[in-house]
């Protein structure tokens, strides 16, 4: 299963020229999910391509540097006659806003909306193979950030071992894989423990929004393959982080090595750090053993699996 993220806009609350304001794609196989969708992301996945067709959008919080897109974007939509249901995520008690901000822009369009309100530890999305979990977040308005959390998979299937125990290769097999003990024809008993290896991890990608580094990120970051965390500060501004409810470069670096996240992605990038943004990538790799990206906008990645 493919795990691919686009970063739509990695830019803090003002755009510039180089960054956009917030929204990150996340396609997995065929399903594409967007989080956050400040102003002008319709454009930023007409430019990288990502393709168009969502069926949720989860949203942080309403701040406008997070939700200006969205009206623009349904209103596209609507011209293009969609028929598909969208569902929107967002904060518990913010349905009203949401609704507001539509209904404030002459957005009404012919397709279902459904505006989702999510508590931390809610899925907001519940899949087979995977879900979209709210975590608690701490900015200056209500706030929730999301992790995609896929579910174990089977442990890989001995098959050398399978044709040395006797077993015919075909149904007994797929068996064997599903946790059955299956019978040989000498009476002989096979069960699953001796052919198929412990469960393999999913994999997990979390997404903040803007926020403090908190324990409940740290909680879900855990292993986690991508935390894409707030850095909107470098060390010397930061006081401001506090004031405004957002973190450092080294706060969001501190908190995956606590978490042991394998990669963290520094977005939200102030534009008083334009030309020079590479600083906050900087200051992070001393804190933190991982890898440590600062994507540009457009910029893609594939998750693999922590075996792979
Ligand atoms: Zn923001
Ligand atoms: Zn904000």
């Amino acid at each position: 299963m493919s795990l691919h993220v686009t970063f739509l806009g990695t830019g803090g609350a003002v755009p510039s020229v180089r960054r956009n304001t917030s929204a990150l794609l996340v396609r997995r196989e065929g399903e594409r999910l967007l989080f956050d969708c400040g102003e002008g992301t319709q454009r930023q996945m007409m430019r990288f391509g990502t393709g168009f067709d969502i069926s949720h959008l989860f949203v942080t919080h309403m701040h406008g540097d997070h939700t200006l897109g969205i009206p623009g974007l349904l209103q596209t939509w609507d011209f293009n006659d969609r028929e598909d249901g969208l569902a929107i995520h967002v904060p518990n008690g913010e349905r009203r806003t949401m609704r507001n901000l539509l209904d404030g822009t002459g957005t009404n369009p012919g397709f279902p909306v459904r505006i989702n309100e999510v508590d931390p530890g809610d899925a907001a999305l519940a899949r087979d193979e995977y879900e979209v979990r709210a975590f608690a977040t701490e900015h200056r308005t209500r706030s929730v950030g999301y992790a995609i959390v896929e579910d174990d998979r089977k442990g890989r299937f001995d098959r050398e071992r399978a044709e040395e125990l006797g077993v015919p290769v075909g149904p007994k097999f797929s068996a064997l894989h599903d946790g059955e003990s299956v019978e040989l024809d000498d009476g002989t008993v096979v069960t699953p423990e001796q052919v198929v290896g412990e469960p393999r991890p999913g994999r997990t990608v979390v997404y903040t929004g803007d926020t403090r580094p908190t324990d409940a990120t740290e909680r879900i970051a855990a292993d986690a393959d991508l935390l894409v965390h707030d850095a909107t500060f470098a060390d010397a501004d930061a006081d401001r982080a506090p004031q405004t409810g957002h973190s450092t470069a080294t706060e969001a670096a501190e908190l995956a090595g606590h978490a042991g996240a394998k990669r963290l992605a520094l977005v939200h990038i102030s534009s008083r750090y334009a030309g020079r943004s590479e600083l906050l990538a900087e200051e992070a790799r001393a804190g933190f053993d991982g890898e440590v990206l600062l994507p540009d906008d457009g910029d893609e990645l594939e998750v693999p699996y922590p075996d792979s």
